[in-house]
């Protein structure tokens, strides 16, 4: 069983972002006749800014108020994301029947499940757990999800796929699950983080850098 994470490993995250801002940046055209918004936040996104865009992007516009930033908040998590697989994701996804595919993700129910509809992944992937549907508690490294998803597979016939070192490989570790692959895709949120000793690092899901034979 091959159990995917998604933001970073079936596409780039940062192309999610700039979808959200450009969905935010169409809202304040239309609502406020503010121009210029999404460019700006995508400038302080890609200098590195994380957690403050809106408030910093909004002061810069002469538009900062606080119940603006959480409307916009909202509409960023929720707007409908102009997102594709990465090409060898979507090509590992056709390597494998449904029933040998799971995915686990964290992050905000609704935005997960529109980044899921919109990479087309469900009926491609047997089994698919948004984790904040039970509570941002079971966010990844928690376990249950991944014992969900390994069900009555013995734990060494699965294997995790994942970015981020910080949280996606813990678990399946402490499960006695086969080593991890860590898919370190430049570009990527989590780039400069090591790569722990425990996983194999890979820089794509080609064919040539993701043979499993499984145990
Ligand atoms: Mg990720």
């Amino acid at each position: 069983l091959y159990v995917l994470d998604i933001d970073d490993t079936l596409y780039l995250e940062r192309d999610y972002v700039r979808s959200g801002f450009a969905a935010v940046g169409r809202w304040l055209a239309q609502n406020c006749q503010v121009h210029g918004f999404s460019d700006r936040a995508w400038e302080l996104f890609a200098a590195g800014v994380r957690g403050n865009v809106f408030d910093r992007a909004l002061r810069e516009l002469h538009l900062y108020d606080g119940s603006l930033v959480k409307r916009l908040v909202r509409i960023y998590r929720q707007h409908e994301p102009d997102i594709a697989l990465a090409p060898d994701a979507a090509a590992f996804l056709e390597r494998h029947p449904p029933g040998d595919l799971a995915v686990i993700t964290d992050g905000p129910s609704n935005s997960q499940w529109a980044k899921i509809r919109a990479l087309g992944i469900e009926g491609v992937v047997g089994r698919i757990v948004v984790t904040e549907d039970w509570g941002k508690e079971f966010a990844k490294p928690h376990p249950r999800a991944y014992l969900r998803v390994q069900g009555e597979r013995p734990p060494e016939q699965c294997v995790f796929i994942g970015d981020n070192p910080v949280k996606d490989f813990d678990a399946p570790g402490r499960l006695g699950w086969a080593p991890s692959i860590r898919v370190r895709r430049p570009r990527s949120l989590h780039y400069k983080v090591a790569t722990p000793h425990i996983c194999r690092e890979v820089p794509s899901l080609d064919a040539e850098h993701c043979r499993w034979s499984g145990p």
